[in-house]
């Protein structure tokens, strides 16, 4: 079986994390959508298991003293978690997890899960992205002040994420996460298929010695 692997997609509030993944979830069968714990109110049109799990403060602690979540933030005022159990069933099955998360969560997936593959979303310009909040209408203007506001913190961050791409024109910022997406998975199976050579042929040179000892009259049985 292949060797899946999380993809992490970062970028500030409003940039289209959300739309992109979900245009790539309805194309690639290879891909999940890794659901996440939070401590943030449903929106309007928001599913409890499809959007998010949403969970009460004690609940969340609770499942982080459990040791349950494979990395945890604060963001703008609420907790969100990445159950471990999620990555861990997604990557067994043979897809790749991928997953929205704050930069916090980016660092922590790099060091608990080396083998993620990060990608940064960047917005065209500051005056786009307030755009798309606002044009989202989803949250007040007391939440899009914060978002705003924390978005220079995550932007400072992105340089250290595998892969930046720009949200300006969705079908082309789709097309390109498709294709380092598609580009990793391209390395990887090579990579294996590299190894699973080289082990074929150390099996090969193991075999032949023991041949060539066995002629020889070098076995152990033979000696005996
Ligand atoms: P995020 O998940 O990063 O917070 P969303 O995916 O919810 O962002 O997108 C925020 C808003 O911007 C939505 O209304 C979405 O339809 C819109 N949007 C996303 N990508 C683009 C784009 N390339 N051009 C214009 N609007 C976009
Ligand atoms: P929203 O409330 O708009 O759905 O998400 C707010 C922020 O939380 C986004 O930056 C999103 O990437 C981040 N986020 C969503 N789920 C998780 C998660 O499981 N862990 C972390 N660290 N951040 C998350």
């Amino acid at each position: 079986m292949r060797q899946a692997f999380p993809i992490v997609i970062s970028g500030p509030s409003g940039v289209g994390k959300t739309t992109v993944t979900r245009e790539l979830l309805a194309s690639d069968p290879l891909l999940s959508y890794s659901v996440s714990v939070t401590t943030r109110p449903p929106r309007r049109g928001e599913t409890d298991g499809e959007h998010y799990e949403f969970v009460s403060e004690e609940e969340f602690a609770d499942l982080v003293a459990a040791g349950e979540l494979a990395e945890y933030a604060l963001v703008h005022g609420y907790s969100y978690g990445t159950r471990k159990s999620v990555i861990r069933e997604t990557t067994q099955a043979g897809l790749d997890v991928i997953m929205d998360l704050d930069v916090q969560g980016g660092m922590q997936m790099r060091d608990a899960f080396p083998e993620s593959l990060l990608i940064f979303i960047h917005p065209p310009s500051h005056d786009e992205l307030e755009d798309r909040l606002r044009g989202r209408a989803t949250d007040s203007a007391d939440v899009i002040e914060t978002r705003l506001r924390n978005a220079h913190g995550e932007l400072e961050v992105a340089e250290r994420y595998d892969h930046s791409v720009t949200n300006d024109d969705l079908d082309k910022a789709v097309e390109e996460v498709r294709g380092i997406i598609d580009a990793e998975r391209a390395a990887r199976d090579g990579e294996r298929a590299t190894e699973r050579g080289e082990r074929a042929t150390e099996r090969g040179e193991r075999a032949t010695e023991c041949g060539g000892a066995a002629e020889s009259g070098e076995t152990e049985n033979r000696r005996s």
